[in-house]
């Protein structure tokens, strides 16, 4: 079998499992990926997440274990630590989240107290779940307000200092899932100081291109950073808390582990100091450039097209495009999208009618397809696919279309190819 599963993949007897799995690889090979947050991780990456560490308990951190037999995972997750302090210019580093919502559970856990109000991106704005919205922890245990964006899709700054202001937030976080746009952290850090709030930023997102100082970085100006590690940064399925504050350090330890989690996925940890190092060479820099370059051309293609790019643009690996223009809505959008090969996900547009389970926009990101090494000549080849598919939804001649775009995209797929 085809699929990367382990060391003994010629022994495999779970056939119907694993034929899920090399169908998985078959559709990641033939599909053109947008969703922003997805990437494609090294071949080294997933060695080490399919590899003897998952066996492993390790409660506790590094040289302070709660069991024997830990030297090995040590070294992982010491790795892991230094390498990812090295990256982001920090102190302190926590790789155990099991994901960005536990990062995020672990942080507010050891920042706040139930009923403390907290103040972050509405997420039909383009903040994230975890920000306070209501059906999660972060809005059902807290006191959660949310800013949001303005007409032209930009932050709004002043909204934002006038809610902490009304609010007092015990914490303000700054970070999105679907912001194309620059963040000005060292603005939120004024707000934060102007109300006595802990500034906490999520940058699960632009995690790769701040790397690569193509994003600003909060460092300077957060009290905590939290971030995925699978997004732009190309690493496992998974999630690291950082700071330079040696108190809250401490305080971030103990809200993972006992707080919020109980042992270590010491496999993930050991990918995720893989990954590191990969973002360490100066080959990342290079890739989060292309990532960014392909974004804006796929953009700019759109906007050429006649449709509006929320914001007008982008300054990063992810673009908003409204659909207004054209008799279909985001929801339609991806799904047709997905018939053709390209996967992306429906979005809000700012002060959209629809509904969020409708929506008048898409959300697409160069992260995934920079990586099998698409430049820009076929990122605005993706993006007239796009417009081609969309501008002839419903008409007479959309099903030959369709079959037209379809034999593109296997095409497209095919000169770039993927864990071959
Ligand atoms: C993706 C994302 C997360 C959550 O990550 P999971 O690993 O899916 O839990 C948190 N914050 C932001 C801003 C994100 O975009």
């Amino acid at each position: 079998m085809g699929c990367f599963c382990g060391y003994f993949s010629n022994e495999i007897t779970d056939k119907e499992l694993f034929a899920a799995i090399n169908d998985e690889l078959h559709r990641q090979q033939n599909q053109i990926e947008l969703i922003a947050s997805e990437n494609f991780v090294s071949r080294e990456v997933l060695t080490a997440l399919g590899s003897v560490m998952t066996n492993k308990y390790a409660e506790g951190y590094p040289g302070k274990r709660y069991y024997c037999g830990c030297e090995h995972v040590d070294v992982a997750e010491t790795l892991a630590i230094d390498r990812l302090c090295k990256l982001f210019d920090c102190k302190f580093a926590n790789v155990q989240p099991h994901s960005g919502a536990q990062a995020n559970l672990s942080v507010l856990y050891a920042l706040a107290n139930p009923g403390d109000t907290i103040l972050g991106m509405n997420l039909e704005m383009g903040g994230h779940l975890t920000h306070g919205a209501a059906p999660t922890i972060s809005g059902k245990w807290f006191k959660a307000v949310g800013y949001g964006i303005n007409e032209d899709g930009l932050l709004d700054y002043n909204q934002v200092k006038k809610l902490a202001e009304e609010h007092r937030p015990k914490v303000i976080i700054c970070g999105a899932s679907s912001y194309p746009r620059k963040i000005d952290f060292k603005r939120f850090r004024e707000i934060a100081d102007s109300v006595g709030a802990y500034l906490f930023a999520d940058i699960a997102h632009y995690a790769g291109l701040i790397v690569a100082g193509l994003y600003p970085s909060p460092i300077n100006y957060a009290d905590v950073i939290t971030s995925t590690t699978h997004k732009t940064l190309r690493g496992p399925r998974g999630g690291v808390i950082m700071t330079n504050n040696a108190d809250l350090a401490k305080k971030i330890n103990s809200a993972v582990f006992p707080g919020v989690q109980g042992g270590p996925q010491m496999h993930t940890i050991a990918a995720k100091a893989v990954a590191f190092k990969e973002a360490l060479n100066p080959e990342f820099k290079e890739y989060a450039k292309r990532v960014l370059e392909n974004s804006i051309a796929m953009a700019n293609r759109l906007k050429e097209c006649g449709l509006n790019i929320v914001s007008g643009g982008t300054d990063s690996h992810l673009s908003v495009v409204d659909l207004t223009k054209l008799s279909v809505n985001g929801k339609v959008a991806a799904h047709e999208l997905d018939k053709v090969g390209i996967t992306c996900n429906k979005n809000a547009i700012p002060f959209d009618k629809l509904p969020p389970f409708q929506t008048s926009g898409i959300r697409i990101g160069s992260a995934a397809m920079t990586t099998r090494g698409l430049g820009k000549n076929e990122f605005i080849k993706i993006a007239d696919l796009i417009y081609k598919v969309l501008s002839n939804y419903g008409k007479s001649c959309y099903e030959s279309v369709k079959d037209e775009v379809k034999a593109e995209t296997l095409s497209l797929c095919a000169k770039f190819p993927l864990y071959k």
